[in-house]
């Protein structure tokens, strides 16, 4: 059996679509943005509303730019209407429920017809292939199963893809390690701080991985930085790819980096994108940066039009070098509702990353606390560092705290309190890693 390989990996047919000529593609999401739109409008009462407000008919859409004078969905839309109020599906055609539960006030329910669980599996498969996976592949998918979207997404891609799917789910983390030696394991999918985790027990378990078959990891979920993942490349030699989603707009699979690691390609032929500024809501040029408005070209139960996703990119207007067509998004290492204000200055958490974890000895866990004191808002950075500097002298460790303080002030641009803490201090996650802890309500 042969197979065509291109630098982007094993090429997979359902891949076709990743390289479709421009006019073409353009031509094909005007068509299904017509149709989406003229679905919502006939069976969603709150868009057709909303567009009956505006004067606005679906048929008046002859030109994709005509999608910037459609009103926003925002995730609030989907708490007002929960739980099946943007539903334009009836129940008997839904074969899927997901909810995510989200931190703060009402669930948000997502449902999917058969046709589109299809367009989700196919374009998890054409991920797949973009990070160079193919049926030949042992896939650990430790995303959670259940009601987040991360576990079946990635498990319907890769089994539809053919390679061979390990369901572990999230947790267990001896057991995961166990599988991942034993059961010969290529490719693991889960929240890059998770599979941090993952490569500090199995080197206390005695197991480097560096030693294993393991080549790829599609990490997502979460924001994660460029200096994350030279760190676990360090420790993993495996090749790190960002995968973007959400469930809002399908779960996993609206983006994906290719061989290039540059960016990554959203499957625009099913979700449109387009970059906003956050605060007036006015579409900005590619190349610029704002939040992420996208658009789901061929979801049938739930249509999604113009649904803010607060993530914070730009889209990159040069084409790749894998030669996709598909427009890439920058990686996203912040979101506009994760700006902390710290005494005038907008700080992310993204930012704190990049910065500590440029310095050596210092390891990929970190937390930031918010007080507040006298009502002044205060930022402690803890940050793990290895057990060699931990057991250094007292020099050492000062040394290091002044060079981490240094290097975040220079990032920031004030100066925030740092915390070396020893290993093992900062709690692990086995899903979304939580960075930031506000307490500063309980100040005075
Ligand atoms: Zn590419």
């Amino acid at each position: 059996m042969t197979t065509s390989v291109t630098r982007a990996g094993a090429f997979h047919p359902a891949s076709a679509l990743d390289y479709l000529p421009l006019a073409q593609l353009r031509e094909l999401q005007l068509a299904r943005l017509q149709a989406i739109v003229t679905r919502a409008y006939g069976r969603v009462t709150l868009f057709r509303d909303r567009l009956d407000q505006r004067g606005l008919r679906p048929e008046q859409l002859t030109n994709l730019t005509h999608c910037a004078e459609l009103p926003f969905t925002e995730k609030a839309d989907l708490r007002d209407t929960y739980p099946f109020g943007l539903f334009a599906s009836p129940l008997s055609e839904v074969v899927r429920l997901h909810s995510s539960s989200g931190t703060t006030g009402k669930p948000i329910v997502v449902a999917y017809t058969q046709a589109d669980v299809d367009v989700w599996s196919s374009v998890m498969v054409r991920s797949f292939a973009a990070c160079g996976i193919s049926h030949e592949d042992v896939i650990q998918n430790a995303y959670g199963y259940g009601l987040f979207t991360g576990g079946l997404g990635a498990h319907y891609g890769a089994e539809a893809l053919g390679a061979a799917v390990i369901p572990i789910s999230g947790g267990n983390t001896d057991r995961q390690i166990m599988v991942l030696r034993d059961f010969g394991v290529t490719a693991i999918c889960c929240t890059p701080s998770y599979f941090v985790h993952l490569i500090e027990r199995a080197r206390e378990m005695g197991i480097d991985l560096r030693t294993l078959p393991l080549r790829v990891g599609v990490f997502g979920a979460e924001p994660w930085t460029d200096a994350m993942r030279a760190r676990i490349h360090a420790d993993s030699n495996i090749r790190a790819h960002d995968i973007y989603g959400l469930s809002e707009i399908i779960g996993p699979g609206v983006g994906i980096e290719c061989g290039e690691l540059s960016g990554l390609h959203i499957f625009e032929d099913h979700f449109y994108p387009e970059i906003v500024d956050p605060v007036s809501g006015r579409p900005l040029p590619d190349g610029e940066e704002g939040e992420l408005v996208l658009t789901t070209l061929s979801k049938q139960a739930m249509p999604m039009i113009r649904y803010r996703t607060h993530d914070m990119t730009a889209l990159l207007p040069e084409p790749c070098a894998c030669g996709r067509t598909l427009r890439r998004i920058r990686r996203i290492t912040r979101r506009s509702d994760d700006m902390i204000i710290l005494r005038g200055v907008n700080v992310y958490p993204g930012q704190v990353e990049s910065a500590l974890l440029a310095v050596e000895g210092t390891l990929p866990h970190y937390q930031i606390v918010l007080t507040r004191k006298k009502g002044l808002d205060q930022m402690e950075v803890q940050v793990e560092v290895t057990a060699e500097v931990f057991g250094d002298t007292v020099g050492a460790l000062e040394t290091l705290h002044e060079r981490l303080s240094a290097a975040i002030e220079t990032v920031l641009g004030l100066h925030v309190e740092v915390r070396l803490v020893e290993p093992h201090t900062i709690e692990r996650s086995i899903g979304k890693a939580k960075r930031v802890i506000d307490r500063r309500q309980e100040g005075d």
